[in-house]
Parts: structure tokens; sequence; C-alpha cells
């Protein structure tokens, strides 16, 4: 389509060529007309969302990685302050001073007085793996420490090695050979399977108890530390000992606490919560932790690798928490399960 319009400067008709509405073309309207057709409006709506739900996220993961990163700042802040609480703690605990201060510092044992003492465990190496902070302290008293094994831990077959391994790891703590008793019967054998009848264990027991006129009962508790059923066995025969109230009346019976398996692997870092929460208690120093140590390989026959990280980071060669049960105690738990 041609439009005239008259020129100014020699008033001449000059044809201007116009588009026609299907012919015209301009970007701007074309772009107009882009914007508001409706399939290109969703299309940007869609984007728009999405940029959106993007800025959310990066927001939210920046926030989070922020606040995690703080976290860990003060775990690993609360953890080194922890440690350092224990090792001056423990430093405390040893510390050369007179008796006076002594007394104002936390002690490293709390357990009743005794001269005569009964441990009571379920396999060679149970009496060093576990329970050797508390020989150590109960010799270092000049208390005479008996040992009753209950088998002779013939699980693989290497009962006569166990047997002369636990004579030598109780010498290196200063038992005497002639205050060992090892049973070998055919109902108490070492196996995790095979039940040990109450009745059995508590015949074993008094029959020492009395015999050896002790004041002191040590064994394993309910979760026999490890949870073996041998260990669990003795516990129950020495509660049902206590509620018919066979334990002569001057003889005090302590049990070994079964900790978690984090505390369990704690190793000294365990003190502040083991002086916080049990009454009895054995802390053995550096030196004497060596010992225990030491005792522990002589059962070479056990040392596979696991016992071998067990002897560094277990709390059990440094630390023996008890607690000590009567009948009340006994009727009380029974009640509670
Ligand atoms: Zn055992």
């Amino acid at each position: 389509m041609i439009h005239s319009s008259p020129d100014d400067t020699n008033g001449s008709v000059v044809n201007i060529p116009i588009a026609s509405s299907e012919e015209f073309y301009d970007p701007t309207t074309l772009t107009q007309s882009a914007l508001f057709h409706p399939d290109h409006l969703e299309d940007r709506q869609q984007q728009q969302e999405q940029l959106r739900q993007a800025a959310f996220l990066d927001a939210f993961y920046n926030t989070v990685l922020h606040y995690l990163h703080e976290t860990l700042d003060h775990i690993v802040l609360v953890l080194l302050a922890y440690s350092v609480l224990c090792i001056i703690l423990y430093k405390l605990l040893f510390h050369r001073l007179g008796p006076g201060y002594r007394r104002w510092l936390v002690r490293k044992s709390h357990l009743p007085p005794c001269t005569r003492a009964l441990l009571v465990t379920a396999h060679p190496d149970d009496e060093v793996m576990f329970f050797g902070p508390t020989i150590l302290e109960l010799r270092r008293r000049q208390c005479r420490v008996f040992v009753l094994c209950l088998s002779e831990g013939n699980h693989d077959r290497k009962g006569p090695i166990r047997r002369q391994e636990l004579w030598d790891a109780c010498e290196s703590l200063g038992v005497r050979p002639e205050d060992i008793t090892l049973v070998n019967a055919t109902h108490l054998q070492d196996d995790p399977t095979l039940e040990w009848k109450t009745v059995t264990i508590a015949n074993q027991l008094l029959r020492q108890v009395e015999s050896l006129d002790v004041e002191l009962l040590v064994t394993f508790d309910k979760e026999g530390v490890s949870g073996h059923p041998n260990h669990c066995a003795i516990y129950y025969a020495t509660a049902s000992l206590c509620l018919s109230g066979m334990i002569p009346s001057n003889c005090k019976v302590l049990t070994l606490e079964t900790v978690n398996l984090c505390r369990k692997y704690l190793s000294i870092f365990d003190l502040p919560v083991t002086l916080l929460l049990s009454t009895n208690w054995v802390v053995l120093s550096w030196r004497a932790r060596r010992a225990v140590q030491n005792a522990m390989r002589l059962h070479n026959s056990q040392m596979v690798w696991f016992r071998k990280l067990y002897i560094v980071f277990s709390r059990y060669m440094v630390i023996n928490s008890l607690r000590e049960i009567n009948k009340s105690d006994v009727e009380f738990e029974i009640l509670d399960t």
C-alpha cells in the first residue's frame, strides 16, 4: 500500500511506502506481542519459578553449611576442653601432695576396706581384661586376693594353655598361685550357647566364700561387661545367694559396672563420668595401667588384633567402677524387670 504526503520543500507529492498490518515489521511490537503470547508467558513464569526455587535452595544450603561449620567448631572446642579437663583431673589424682591437701582432691580409689577378697570370673583372661585395676588396688592395700575361675576356657580347645596363662597373669598382678582356683566342671564349660545353671555356680561360689572367709566378693554385673552369657550367669547366681541371705553378713558384694560401648573405649577420658556416677571405683596410674596391659599380654593365646586395640583403648585397663549389691537391691531389680 502507498500513502501520499505533501513535500515541504518543493510542494511535490512524495510517495512513502507503508506496510500493511500483515507486512508490518517492528522489533518492539514483535517483542511485546511475543511477551503477551499465552505460551511465552507461561514459559517465562516457569523460568522465574525455577529461578526462585534455585535461589531458595542455594540460600538454604548456605545457611545449613554455615551452621554446620559453626556447630563443628563448637564440638571440637567442647571435646578439646573435655580432654583437657580429663587430663588435669587424672594428673591431680596422682600428683604428689601432702596428706592435708590430698583430702581436698579426688581420691584415686574408693573401695570398702577388706583384708581378704574373692574375685569370681568365668574364663581365664577375665581377671585382667576386666578386673585388672581392682586386683592391683586391692593388692596395693595389702588385701589377699583369691581368684575363682569357673571354666578352663576350652572353647577353642586351648584349655591347658589358658590354664597356664591364668596363673602367669594372676602372679604378675600379685595374686599368689595357691590362691587361684580353676573349675573344670562338665556343666560349666566355656561356651556362650551353653546355659550355666544358677544353682551349680551358686554352690561353687558359696563354698569358696565360706571356706576362704572373705570380706569382699567381686564379680560381673547382670550385663557381664561384654554381655557373654557365662559372665551374666555368675551375676544371677550371686544375686540368688544375696536374695536367699546366704552370703555371710560380713561379706560385701561388688559387681563390676558395665558401661556403654562409647565409654568402654574412652580409656582415662571416662574419668569424670565415672567419678560422677559411681560410688566405688579404682583409677590406676599410667605405670600401673602398663602392669595390667603386660598381664593381659600374658594371655598370649587370646592376643588377636582386636584384643590388642582393647588393651590400648579400654577403660577397664585403667578404670573400674563397682556397685555394691545387697538383698534389697536384688529384690528391687527383680521387681523392676
Ligand atoms: Zn570371659
